[in-house]
């Protein structure tokens, strides 16, 4: 395995591998990672990168960090995996416990998922069952907003914004949900009435159908990176409840502090009945996620009709991944967070100031561990991709997107390299 050349590889890379969002045989470059240590990613051919990412919100602490490695070597020695179908274990009910003492109160019930599409189909099927055994069987359809994302599978893509989900292509096979236009009230703005009033139309037309009300609190993520305004979702909340519709928040990106707070909806004070989390939760070592929600839901459910939950993935709650989370939990708590990500958000609102006076450039906007520069016309990926890594960093932009969201335990210095290269990168463009 190890004997076949960087030249070999990319090219049976290319011959055999479908990377995220691709075309195969497309040409666009791929680079080859031989190694990742703290908030630095090694090419094959030697060149390291200061990465930008976190590996899609997941590598909150950096890239193979001894505690966590030990934590994981040491649970390898006595199980890898077990069937989660009438065994428990301690990883589990100990990752279980420490997410109910964090998620704001009354969640206390945690189905764990294997990825966050997943955890978020949970979710939806959560909905759907407790409405059926609250006898209100019509109620299966989900209310959301555009320019939302929460995952790749198809009751998860059914939810997605339906421009960039392209619900078109599969407009036989996803279910019609109701959509509303994405909050124009930014973060750190009221919401007004008029703000309000199309999910408010939404809801009193539709509540006999609408089972919940599916959101990303304060960060749309992948379907846009806007920021907006914690009043927003507080009226959310007070008007699900008013309607008689589930409140379900899919914290997956935005959960394990990146907005500044452990959880994102800590900003409006608010609870979900159903919460969905993922990604950071195991500091990007494993595939993990959870689906959250109240006792009056799992009651429901449990007491009703066919008074079971009918879903359980092959590798619920797989030892290792609830070991990850465990560590990486513990390591979040016991680390100078919240300074962390203030410094941060400091750093990347300084960095990537100079963008805002730039022609090509829409918008600048940044909160907690989140730098957004939105451009005026897409990026080419062919020709912008390798300028970051030449530049020496990992930025890896989509649409009018170049964003930044680095490992929590990232210096200043390295900071300021990010930030540079995405502001010259961006004035060369
Ligand atoms: C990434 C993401 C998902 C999907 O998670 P996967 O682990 O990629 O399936 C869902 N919702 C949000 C908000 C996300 O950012």
């Amino acid at each position: 395995m190890n004997t076949r050349s960087p030249a070999d590889l990319l090219a049976a890379d290319r011959a055999h591998v479908w990377h995220p969002y691709s075309a195969m045989g497309s040409g666009l470059p791929v680079f080859p990672v031989a190694s990742a240590s703290g908030v630095r990613l090694r090419l094959e051919d030697g060149r390291e990168l200061i990465d930008g990412m976190s590996s899609w919100w997941c590598a909150i602490h950096g890239y193979n960090h001894q505690a966590m490695n030990r934590a994981l070597e040491t649970q390898l020695q006595s199980m890898a995996h077990v069937m989660f179908g009438g065994l428990t274990h301690r990883p589990a009910v100990e990752l279980a416990l420490k997410l109910v003492e964090l998620a704001p109160a009354p969640l206390q019930t945690v189905f764990f998922a294997d990825s966050g599409s997943v955890a978020v189909e949970v979710a939806l099927k959560m909905a759907i069952q407790y409405w059926h055994a609250r006898g209100q069987p019509g109620k299966q359809r989900f209310l959301t907003l555009r320019n939302g994302y929460h995952g790749d599978t198809l009751g998860a893509m059914s939810v997605c914004d339906p421009v960039t989900g392209m619900h078109g292509l599969f407009s036989e096979v996803l279910t019609r949900q109701f959509f509303v236009e994405a909050p124009a009230c930014r973060f750190g703005e009221p919401c007004t009435d008029a703000d309000i009033a199309p999910l408010e139309d939404q809801l009193s037309q539709h509540q006999g159908e609408i089972a919940a009300l599916i959101l990303e609190p304060i960060v749309q993520g992948a379907g846009g990176m806007r920021f907006y305004s914690a009043d927003y979702l507080r009226r959310t909340r007070a008007l699900c409840d008013r309607y008689g519709v589930l409140l379900i928040l899919d914290e997956i990106a935005t959960g394990f502090g990146r907005t500044g707070r452990l959880f994102a909806c800590e900003h409006a004070g608010i609870t979900p009945d159903i919460l969905c989390i993922g990604k950071a939760l195991t500091g990007g070592y494993l595939t993990l996620a959870a689906t959250l929600t109240t006792e009056a839901v799992s009651g429901a459910i449990s007491s009703g009709n066919p008074g079971l939950f009918m879903h359980g993935p092959t590798f619920m709650a797989n030892p290792l991944a609830c070991i990850a989370a465990l560590t990486s939990i513990r390591l979040l708590l016991e680390s100078p967070w919240q300074e962390r990500i203030a410094a941060i958000e400091a750093g990347l609102k300084t960095g990537l100031e100079p963008c805002r006076a730039m022609p090509q450039v829409a918008d600048v906007r940044v909160l907690g561990a989140i730098g957004v520069v939105e451009l005026k016309q897409p990026v080419e990926m062919a020709t912008i991709q390798p300028r970051f890594v030449e530049a020496g960093v990992w930025v890896r932009p989509f649409g009018r997107l170049v964003y930044l969201m680095p490992p929590y335990v990232i210096g200043q210095g390295d900071l300021k390299s990010l930030t540079a290269a995405v502001v010259s990168v961006v004035a060369g463009l």
